[in-house]
C-alpha cells in the first residue's frame, strides 16, 4: 500500500518576488532602526568567520529586547518565513548562516548582551543570549567564581551560540564540567 508523505520545497520557493518585497517593506515598519535589508549592512551575517559558507536573507533582524524577539518570531510564523538565530557567528559548521535562497530572517541576537544580575549565594547568573563567553567569565570571576567553559573563541562567542551545541573546552574537564546547566532558558 502506498504511504504519502508530506514533503518541503527545498528550494524555499514558498515566498513569491512580489511576496518578498512586500514582507521587507511591513518588516521595516515594523522594526525600524533593528533591521537590516540592504546587501552592504547583511553581508557581515550572511557569511560565516571563516568565509567558508555564505547565504542570504530577506533582513537581519538585530533586536535589543525580548519583546521584541517575540515579536519577531510570531511575524515569520505568521508569514511562514524560517528564522536563522546568530550570535557572535564563530561556528564552524555553517548553522549560523542562512542558505542561498535568501528567503530567511537571520536573528541576531548580539544586542541582547546584558548580565542581568548574579546570586552568589545559588552560584547562578542570569545573562542575556548575546553575551559574550568573555564577559561572562569575566563576571563570574568578578563575584569570586568561576565560569569554567572556556573555548578560543570565547572573546566572540555568546553564550545563546554555545550553548545549543553543548560546548565544552578543556577547562570543563578539568571542573568536571559537562556542559552548562541553564535552568531556566527563555527568549
Ligand atoms: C577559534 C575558535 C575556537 C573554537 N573552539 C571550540 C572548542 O574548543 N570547543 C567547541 O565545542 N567549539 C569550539 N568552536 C566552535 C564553537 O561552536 C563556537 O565558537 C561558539 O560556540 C559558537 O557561538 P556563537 O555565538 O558564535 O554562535 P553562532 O556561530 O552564531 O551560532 C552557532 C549555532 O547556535 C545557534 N544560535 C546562536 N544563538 C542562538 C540563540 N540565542 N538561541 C538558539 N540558537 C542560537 C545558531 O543558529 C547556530 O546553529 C570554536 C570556534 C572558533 C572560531
Amino acid at each position: 500500500m502506498p504511504v504519502f508523505i508530506r514533503i518541503e520545497n527545498i528550494d524555499g520557493t514558498r515566498l513569491s518576488g512580489v511576496r518578498m518585497r512586500d514582507c521587507v517593506a511591513e518588516l521595516t515598519g515594523l522594526f525600524a532602526g533593528k533591521l537590516f535589508t540592504q546587501q552592504q549592512d547583511m553581508a557581515p551575517f550572511l557569511t560565516d568567520s571563516r568565509g567558508m559558507w555564505h547565504g542570504n536573507a530577506l533582513a537581519v533582524a538585530l533586536p535589543d529586547t525580548v519583546g521584541d524577539v517575540a515579536r519577531i518570531i510570531r511575524w515569520c510564523q505568521d508569514h511562514d518565513v524560517p528564522v536563522v538565530p546568530q550570535g557572535g557567528n564563530t561556528g564552524l559548521s555553517g548553522a549560523a548562516t542562512p542558505d542561498k535562497t535568501g528567503r530567511s530572517i537571520v536573528l541576531s541576537l548580539v544586542r541582547l548582551n546584558c548580565i542581568r544580575g548574579i546570586d552568589k549565594f545559588n552560584d547562578t547568573m542570569v545573562v542575556e543570549a548575546g553575551c559574550l563567553l568573555q564577559n561572562i567569565q569575566d563576571a563570574a570571576r568578578a563575584a569570586d567564581r568561576l565560569f569554567p567553559l572556556s573555548l578560543a573563541a570565547e572573546g566572540s562567542c555568546t553564550i545563546g551560540g554555545t550553548w545549543p551545541r553543548m560546548q565544552a573546552g578543556p577547562r570543563c574537564c578539568a571542573t568536571a564540567m559537562r556542559a552548562i546547566c541553564a535552568s531556566d532558558w527563555k527568549w
